[in-house]
């Protein structure tokens, strides 16, 4: 039997069950998910079932992750809630391929672990069954492993086998409207240009994961904890000299009071330019590579590669700050008497996961 599988949650619990209820059958799981997104988390979704499925011993296909054609078959559906029009076709888009994939193999029976989402309508998933059987021969095996305590067996052994718990469906679409009730900042759609590994970004989590496998192919204790922080984002931000905008690096946690300032420099302290208004402070490129220790021929060499944000923080430090500044901090090719910055950027409070081991933190 091909079992469609969403995410590593569903499918683990629903896997074991499948495998006890069905000891004849050869099981085959299918990653088959384009509506994830972004790819990272795609990326970050597969890694958890190839974990998952490596423990069970169940072989696992990777379908493909044509995201266009996802989103064309979505297309209009764009503001339909969960459980509405566009996640019916989502159900027909992932289970026809994965009744096709079935067929491919030899199989003539298939089904998914969406079934056993609370948060999916099985008469859905059994509604784009029908249509799909009909149309191709194969056979859905409609299983009910949420009901008789199904669910909280589930959520036990998530916890046990300690799966990667993704906190939205998967789609954009499903994941702005989940965002906007919460009034909660999407951060998941945020990858700065430098491809910095922001704070409790899904790229963090995604190196979380894979250091977790690491740590298990070396046989080393580890666990996850969650910790509270402070996160920041920059939206956008740009400096202009003379009325021209030009190369500059905005650290993290940088802050205007306004979105807007235009700012003079009182005066140079230690090589940091003091700025009149909302605690601005300017560094040129020389001392900059001085404090990270890099070699940055330009401004805008640095903006397209970036710095570690905790390598930011040390700086912040270095330069006397301390660890709970705010103040705008900004990285120019020379220091200029007078400047005119636009800085939109948030700070929210956040909760990540973090991997430690016995001797160290990772
Ligand atoms: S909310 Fe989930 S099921 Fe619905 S369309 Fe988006 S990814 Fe598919």
């Amino acid at each position: 039997m091909l079992v469609h599988i969403c995410c590593s949650v569903d499918s683990h619990f629903f896997l074991q069950r499948l495998r006890r209820e069905f000891p004849e059958e050869r099981l085959i799981a299918f990653f088959y998910d384009p509506n994830i997104h972004p790819y990272s988390e795609y990326r970050l979704r597969l890694l958890d079932v190839q974990r998952s499925c490596k423990r069970l011993g169940i072989p696992l296909i990777e379908g493909e992750y044509d995201y266009e054609s996802w989103l064309q078959a979505v297309r209009g559906l764009e503001h339909e809630p969960e459980k509405g029009k566009r996640c019916q076709v989502c159900f027909d888009h992932r289970l026809q391929e994965a009744a096709r994939q079935a067929k491919a193999l030899g199989e003539r029976r298939y089904t998914t672990t969406l079934l056993v989402s609370p948060l999916k309508s099985q008469q859905q998933l059994q509604a784009s069954a029908r249509k799909i059987d009909r149309a191709l021969g194969t056979q859905f095996v409609f299983v009910d492993y949420r009901s008789g305590g199904g669910t909280q067996e589930q959520a036990r052994v998530s916890k046990q086998e300690r799966l990667y718990r993704q906190n939205y469906c998967g789609c954009f679409f499903g994941l702005a409207i989940q965002r906007a009730q919460q009034e909660r900042f999407m951060d998941e759609m945020i990858e700065p240009i430098t491809h910095q590994v922001l704070p409790n970004s899904i790229e963090e989590r995604l190196q979380l994961y894979q250091r977790r496998l690491d740590l298990e192919e070396e046989g080393i204790e580890y666990t996850i904890l969650r910790q509270r922080l402070l996160n920041y984002r920059l939206l956008q931000g740009w400096v202009r000299v003379q009325g021209e905008v030009v190369p500059s690096y905005i650290f993290t946690y940088s802050l205007l009071r306004h979105k807007r300032a235009k700012v003079r420099i009182e005066e140079i302290v230690d090589g940091v330019g003091i700025g009149n208004r909302d605690e601005v402070r300017v560094i040129d490129l020389n001392l900059l590579n001085f404090l990270a220790r890099s070699n940055f021929s330009s401004t805008k060499e640095l903006y397209f590669k970036g710095l570690l944000p905790q390598e930011e923080t040390r700086i912040r430090q270095e330069l006397g700050l301390g660890c709970y500044d705010l103040s705008p901090l900004i990285v120019l090719d020379k220091i200029p008497t007078k400047l005119e910055i636009y800085l939109d950027a948030i700070t929210y409070t956040d909760v990540r996961e973090k991997l430690l081991t016995r001797k160290s933190d990772a």
